[in-house]
């Protein structure tokens, strides 16, 4: 179901759309789910678009700037906070950037972890001018890296460039598994109507007897705190104070460690993809998932 369609019809189609959107949710370009969305097809299209590290939209200017909107309260602070401090010496953190640019030939069902089964790969949504959240989630896992090698820990990732094939999602929760990471992040951005905006950190509902669900409601609270420590705004639209519990996510299902989805921001949001689209807004929330990551595995 497109979302945005319906929200441009009138009379019911607000109710309708707000209803949708609840449903659906960060789904539009959550992993694992299943392809129901006609942005996911065209991202499909898209997706070996944008491999650079800033985004070349000509909407969202060549330098990335923050936006310019002032119609609502921000999602982001004025400036860049000061760099993180904390030692994250002998800490491993593997980091999944979800998606990956180029969808497998015949996408085969996997596991969704609790006796259903998904697509191996979705392709994630898009920004309204077709930037794919694969590449703004590579930008956000090397950003994310950078700081956390600096204060000494090991980062490990999910795929090795924002170009090829990757691995479905169930096989990327075993090798997070069976690594030796501490904590694992995956990476996403959303995709619903504009006025949907800010961020939310994902862990598994109803958690399963292999899940580590007390370690991850710790990260998730850090992570959560990180960004409001940074001065971002938790989602208006899913979630409670930032933080949304979910059972139908096949990496966090199959999770035995302390394990989140982070959905940064909703690409189809004018403010929010200002921010995502931004290296300055980059940088400042992979700090807010440093910060997370200190207050629960720093030395
Ligand atoms: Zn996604």
């Amino acid at each position: 179901m497109d979302v945005n369609t319906l929200s441009r019809r009138s009379g019911l189609s607000l109710v309708i759309a707000t209803v949708a959107m609840l449903v659906a949710g960060c789904t539009i370009g959550d992993v694992g789910e299943a392809v129901r969305d006609d942005a996911e097809m065209r991202a499909s299209a898209s997706a070996s678009a944008s491999q650079g590290r800033d985004a070349p939209s000509p909407t969202r200017g060549t330098s990335g700037e923050r936006g310019t909107s002032t119609s609502a309260a921000p999602s982001a602070p004025e400036s860049a906070p000061a760099p993180v401090d904390g030692d994250l010496t002998g800490r491993t953190i593997y980091l999944d950037p979800g998606h990956a640019a180029v969808m497998p030939a015949n996408n085969p069902q996997v596991t969704d972890g609790r006796g259903g089964t998904k697509p191996c790969q979705v392709s994630g949504t898009t920004a309204n001018d077709g930037w794919p959240e694969h590449t703004f989630n590579w930008l956000m896992a090397m950003e994310i890296k950078d700081q956390l090698e600096a204060l000494g820990a090991t980062v490990q990732l999910s795929r090795e460039d924002d170009s090829g094939v990757a691995d479905c999602i169930d096989l990327r929760a075993e090798k997070e598994n069976s690594s030796a990471a501490d904590v694992v992040v995956s990476l996403h951005a959303d995709g619903a109507g504009e006025g949907n905006r800010g961020f939310h950190v994902i862990t598994v509902a109803d958690p399963l007897p292999g899940n580590d669900a007390e370690g991850s409601a710790e990260l998730a609270a850090n992570i959560r705190d990180g960004f409001l420590a940074g001065g971002f705004t938790p989602s208006n639209y899913l979630g409670v104070d930032g933080i949304d519990h979910r059972s139908d996510l096949t990496g966090l299902n199959l999770s035995t460690k302390p394990k989140v989805l982070v959905e940064f921001g909703n690409m189809r949001d004018s403010t929010d993809i200002a921010l995502l689209a931004s290296e300055d807004g980059r940088t400042g929330m992979a700090q807010a998932v440093v910060r997370g990551i200190i207050a629960t595995i720093g030395q």
